[in-house]
């Protein structure tokens, strides 16, 4: 099978370096367009890009030239590691010249006939993209991927709401500073300190996190009706997303019943067979100090939640932590995962 030409915007960014370290020796992709702001067109990637990634640039990658959005793309598929504002105009205008587009940017996650999607946790949302494109009259798409922070509370919160039922979450998060792009934060804000507020952050960990456990019927979304509360920090780690989570269920389980159920969580056929799927996509961790950002945020390749610290709690249920790598599985691990996804489910020919 010839491999799928893609393209990716955002390239040079936090998120579009994921991208490349992810697509560069893809089985069914390969990346034949790079593209950032209008700066970097018609630089080498090499010149353009400040590669924080701790293993090489691939050096295929490194010769390509960065075009502009202006120019029309190779291929039907593009990620997008846009910042949300350019998103909005650039990728309905990309649906528009049928390309499916999956992104990573918040532009158009809420909007009620964009698929937000965690393959576990909610591929039937798929569905939507039929509505989309009858309503917008466009022959491409869009499919977004949740926020960075609701990955690390939504995937745990699949299995329990199927074996529980949810009544109330409080999340609490600890977020990386990679997760403001680069080069993001002033580092006189977050060199020895927490701070109590990102913008947006907790509206999504709130929202997204409902339609993620909600269902789509006869087109419509129907939100989960879990009450959720969010707390969202930011702390001097690189990178790696972690929250505490309280939670309520309908039907209290035990702590044995709840670990067990996360620990049997695996991925349904087909999508344990996607290239990117992690072998399962929760990790449990029985010991008490762990997960650590600096410990286990590459669980298979960054692919996993990994989540530990499972306890009674004395006001709801339960009570645990869970880690995501904000960057992979919270966002371009996690895209490239929903463009797998399309293309197993035969939308992207
Ligand atoms: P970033 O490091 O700031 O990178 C932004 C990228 O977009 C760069 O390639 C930049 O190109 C390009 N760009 C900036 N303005 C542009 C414009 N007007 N038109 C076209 N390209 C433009 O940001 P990031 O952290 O990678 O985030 C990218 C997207 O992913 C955002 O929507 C973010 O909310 C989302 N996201 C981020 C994370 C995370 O952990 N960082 C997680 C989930 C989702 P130049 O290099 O040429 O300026």
């Amino acid at each position: 099978m010839p491999k799928l030409p893609v393209s990716i915007l955002g390239a040079t960014g936090i998120v579009g370096q994921r991208f490349v370290q992810g697509l560069h020796d893809h089985p069914w992709f390969e990346i034949k367009a790079l593209v950032a702001s209008h700066s970097s067109a018609g630089k080498t990637y090499r010149e353009a890009c400040s590669w924080k990634i701790d293993a090489p640039m691939p050096a295929e990658i490194g010769d390509l030239v960065l075009g502009s959005l202006e120019q029309k793309l190779p291929g039907r598929l593009v990620f997008s590691a846009l910042p949300s504002g350019a998103a909005r105009e650039i990728e309905a205008k990309l649906a528009a010249q049928d390309h499916v587009v999956c992104t990573n940017a918040s532009a158009f996650r809420l909007e009620p006939d964009v698929p937000l999607i965690i393959p576990e946790v909610n591929a039937a949302h798929l569905s939507l993209i039929a509505k989309q494109r009858e309503s917008r009259g466009w022959p491409g798409y869009i499919v977004a991927s949740p926020n960075c922070t609701t990955t690390a509370i939504a995937l745990p919160l699949k299995p329990l709401a199927e074996a529980f039922g949810l009544r109330k979450v409080v999340a609490v998060s600890m977020q990386a500073i990679s997760g403001a792009g680069y080069p993001g934060l002033s580092m006189m804000d977050v060199m020895g300190n927490v701070l109590p507020f990102i913008s947006g952050e907790e509206e999504k960990m709130e929202v997204e996190t409902k339609i993620l456990l909600g269902s789509v019927e006869a087109g419509e979304r129907r939100p989960s009706t879990v009450e959720i509360s969010a707390h969202a920090n930011r702390v001097p780690v690189l990178d790696g997303h972690m929250v505490c989570l309280s939670i309520e269920f309908e039907e209290e389980g035990s702590i044995e019943r709840v670990s067990g159920v996360m620990r049997a969580f695996e991925a349904a056929s087909p999508y344990y067979e996607l290239p990117s799927a992690p072998d399962s996509p929760l990790v449990l961790h029985d010991h008490s100090d762990r997960p650590q950002p600096g410990l286990d945020r590459y669980a298979n390749e960054g692919m996993s939640v990994v989540v530990g610290r499972v306890r009674p709690c004395p006001s709801l249920h339960i009570r645990m932590v869970s880690l995501v790598h904000n960057t992979i599985r919270g966002a371009a691990g996690g895209a490239i995962m929903n463009a797998e996804l399309l293309y197993g489910e035969g939308l992207l020919l």
